[in-house]
């Protein structure tokens, strides 16, 4: 089943294939392809299209992923819950962001609100058709590898925080799987990039990492691989909250940045968008302590990188969040460090700003719960 669903969700509109045509790309009988295609139909995976007059001139149904069937994508973040439906076919067909203030709230209540924000997008989608099968949920933190406790958000203030995912989709047949946010970006940025291997870089309040490593996201066996921002860069810099010092976030997260601009205190930094908005308005103006500050940043980020990619086959980084923005003014201090500590690495062609903008982390989580649909269509089996 999952090689046949496979074969029918790697084709676009314009090129859907027909029984006949997977029966020959797969090896399988025309037989087997039919009884298979019929269990898809069944689960609701897969509908038949219009008529294909490619085969010789005999009329054939063509297969597509069922357009009524999709997973939905939830990001916690430090000060906003966003929640997107996902087709089976990975289009964002809603997307949701409501700002919110979750550092000062327990794992409880951030729960409750998305779970709240959650059933509103689902009504919502329901209303259009869209049979929402699971999600993805997305967390600025380390995940254990079972994907079920936030062993440490420290930006969150959560340490082994247990959260109740079934709240989010109550009753829904895939449940809900968690996931880091930097990872769920990385894998997000995955379909856009012809690289193999490249290490994703996500700028929010912290500094967050995905490596992947033959396109496979690359963990590790607990789970925390790949975490650059806490790469230390300054062995006397400040402490940072994941309990070491110096580290990348120290110096390149959105707040380390915004402080050293001269920004403490700004009444801005209520809200990370106005703060970015500052920032980004010191730096057209030429502000000498906000130049630095992201030069700084730039500077560090390379270094950290380039300490990575001596243990790590990666010559492709890809950056999101703050420093994606930022890129106009941090890069050239960046493509110096890199050139510096790894020469000849990392042309400047081989460092990109992220395709999907802020919505990565949410498609990457929703890709996650689609994953598990495509690999395994039988557990949807009625
Ligand atoms: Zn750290």
């Amino acid at each position: 089943m999952a090689l046949v669903l496979g074969r029918i969700a790697e084709t676009s509109p314009a090129g859907r294939r027909s029984r006949a045509q997977i029966s020959a790309l797969t090896g399988l009988t025309k037989a087997s392809v039919s009884s298979l295609v019929l269990e898809l139909i069944s689960s609701g995976l897969v509908t038949e299209v219009g008529l294909n007059q490619q085969s010789r001139g005999r009329p054939g149904v063509e297969l597509e992923l069922n357009p009524n069937k999709a997973v939905l994508g939830a990001e916690i973040n430090v000060d906003y819950l966003a929640v997107g439906v996902v087709s089976l076919a990975g289009t964002l067909l809603m997307h949701e962001v409501r700002e919110r203030d979750n550092r000062s709230d327990g794992v409880e209540r951030v729960i409750a609100a998305l779970s709240q924000q959650c059933a509103v997008t689902a009504v919502a989608a329901e209303k259009e058709g869209i049979d929402v099968l699971g999600g993805g949920l997305a967390v600025p933190g380390l995940i254990d590898a079972a994907g079920q406790v936030v062993v440490s958000a420290p930006n969150l203030g959560w340490k082994n925080a247990r959260p109740d995912l079934r709240v989010l989709l109550p009753g829904s047949p895939l449940g809900v799987v968690l996931c880091n946010e930097a990872n769920a970006a990385a894998l997000a940025e995955m379909d856009h990039q012809s690289d193999t291997d490249f290490m994703f870089v996500s700028g929010e309040v912290g500094v967050g990492g995905g490596l992947v490593v033959g396109r496979e996201l690359f963990t590790g066996a607990d789970g925390h691989a790949g975490e650059v921002g806490h790469v230390v860069v300054d062995p006397y810099g400040s402490d940072c909250l994941c309990g070491g010092r110096g580290c990348l976030e120290t110096v390149a997260g959105q707040d380390a940045i915004a402080d050293a601009a001269g920004l403490a205190g700004h009444p801005a930094r209520s809200s990370r968008s106005l703060t970015l908005s500052v920032l980004l308005g010191l730096l057209k103006e030429g502000d000498a302590r906000a130049l630095s500050a992201v030069e700084r940043a730039g500077f560090c980020l390379g270094l950290a990188l380039a300490s990575s990619a001596r243990i790590v086959p990666f010559t492709l980084v890809v950056l999101g969040g703050h420093l994606a923005v930022l890129d106009p003014w941090l890069r050239i201090s960046l493509m110096d460090s890199l050139q510096r500590y790894s020469a000849g690495k990392f042309p400047s062609g081989n460092v990109l700003v992220s395709a999907l903008g802020s919505t990565g982390a949410l498609l990457g989580a929703a890709g996650l719960a689609l994953r598990s649909v495509l690999e395994a269509p039988h557990t949807l089996r009625r």
